[in-house]
């Protein structure tokens, strides 16, 4: 398994983005309309993941 560890879920405390989806690369946020079945939230998981897995890290600093 690819360690995905820049696709992260927002904890409760986030107001608009609690337990919303973020590829930290791309910044993309996937919001989640609560409450929602575990089910359906792991199956989301999975498709944000497989969307994002392949995002590289931003390099705006080289940039200039
Ligand atoms: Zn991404």
């Amino acid at each position: 398994m690819i360690a995905t560890d820049w696709i992260v879920s927002h904890d409760a405390t986030q107001g608009d983005l609690a337990y919303a989806m973020e590829c930290t690369r791309c910044g993309v946020v996937q919001q989640i309309a609560l409450p929602i079945s575990v089910d359906c939230y792991v199956a989301m998981g999975k498709e944000f993941t497989k969307y994002h897995k392949h995002c590289r890290p931003q390099i705006k600093e080289a940039l200039g």
